[in-house]
């Protein structure tokens, strides 16, 4: 059979190795392993028809990279501080790339309708674009959801069911109804490789904007991972070497910051996720082995993954609106808070180059914000 670069070839497993041709599978029927989008090399760009005869777009991605001041990392910061906005997306976050791969893929298998689990954003993505496409969506979130991601959900018209207890409980959930009513499932974890294959060109986007050259460090708010997968992915498909990739978390939920500061190769699960970042709340109950996928990755990159607690995140999403004009639910500055932590250990150089990913915009989680003072007019 003849193969273009590039194109899609099958489904792997991460951990056996088993191949399985392109069609829809969420996980390693031999072992339940971890099911990667297998493509013809060389692969330098990501693009939908790779795969699909008929893509459904809203126009997401080809996010700005923007500098910013370097102060903001840091007074004595001497470096380039860059982020890449993907506030800008259809929906408000990076969600909306992966969401559109996999429904587009999901409508190639026939689906009738999805089902997504969601902390907020991915279910407003796959609400958004389910609506653009005409079909049925449901979505499962804890009840802890900002009202905001909540509200933004039900107007695109999504059926909105709210699961008690942390985010684990909706992702069982969303497994349920698809058996229950035949539908694909959209959830935004590993388990759509399709989707999470779509994240690669994030890292392809970042490298051609910087014109080629390789930052130093790419932080990166981090729940099980598929973010910083596709960044890894996404600059060896382009750089052929990946740069050192920061998973940052909040303290009140980091699994992956906590193996990696004990030394570990195994993510256990978090207990009780409470954090006010909420895209990140993921306890990885269930799934512990994509923070394992995710922690090797980062390790591979010669990288970091950080914890910093929910006041630094507030500091950093405040400075972002106050210093750069970027306006961020909580979440989306963890990147940043991050880099702020590894500057003050010395870990990150005074002339380095580093790119922040700012994954949600601030649109979808006022309450963050009503407890921040208004600054008074300079004199
Ligand atoms: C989902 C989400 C993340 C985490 O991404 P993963 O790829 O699941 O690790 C980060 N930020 C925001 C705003 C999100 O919605
Ligand atoms: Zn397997």
């Amino acid at each position: 059979m003849k193969t273009a670069a590039g194109s899609v070839t099958g489904l792997r497993c991460l951990a056996c190795n088993a191949f399985y041709p392109p069609e829809l599978l969420y996980r390693c029927t031999a072992c339940a392993g971890i099911l990667e989008v297998e493509r013809a090399k060389p692969f330098r760009r990501w693009d939908p028809s790779d795969f699909v005869r008929e893509e459904v777009t809203l126009g997401e991605g080809g996010t700005p990279l923007r500098q910013v001041p370097s102060s903001l990392l840091h007074p004595d910061f001497r470096g380039a501080l860059l982020v890449k906005d993907e506030t800008r997306n259809p929906s408000g976050s990076f969600k909306d790339r992966l969401v559109a791969a996999a429904l587009s893929r999901a409508i190639e298998f026939g689906a009738s309708g999805i089902v997504s689990a969601s902390s907020g954003n991915a279910g407003a993505a796959a609400a958004c674009y389910a609506a653009n496409a005409g079909i049925p969506a449901i979505i499962c979130c804890p009840e802890t959801t900002p009202h905001g991601k909540l509200a933004q959900i039900m107007a695109y018209g999504a059926t909105l069911e709210r699961v008690s207890g942390h985010y684990g409980n909706s992702f069982q959930r969303a497994m349920e109804l698809c058996d229950q009513h035949g539908y694909v499932n959209l959830t935004t974890t590993y388990l759509n490789p399709y989707g999470v294959d779509a994240l690669r060109l994030v890292g392809q986007e970042i490298f051609e904007a910087l014109g080629g050259i390789l930052p130093g460090w790419i932080s990166i708010p981090t729940s099980s991972g598929p973010l910083v997968k596709g960044v890894f992915q996404g600059f060896l498909d382009t750089a052929e070497q990946v740069p050192r990739l920061v998973a940052a978390q909040s303290e009140g939920c980091a699994p992956i910051a906590r193996a990696f500061a004990g030394g570990q190769d195994t993510v256990e699960p978090w207990e009780l996720p409470q954090t006010i970042a909420s895209g990140i709340s993921d306890p990885l109950q269930g799934y512990p082995e994509e923070g394992s996928h995710t922690l090797s990755l980062i390790r591979k990159s010669g990288g970091e993954a950080v914890a910093v607690p929910d006041n630094y995140i507030k500091d950093a999403m405040v400075a972002l609106a106050r210093k750069a004009g970027l306006f961020c639910e909580p979440t989306g500055a963890t990147s940043l808070a991050a880099c702020r932590r590894l500057f003050s250990e010395g870990k990150i150089g005074m002339p380095d180059t580093v790119v922040c990913i700012i994954t949600g915009h601030g649109f979808k989680d006022f309450s963050a914000w009503s407890d921040v003072e208004a600054h008074g007019i300079p004199s």
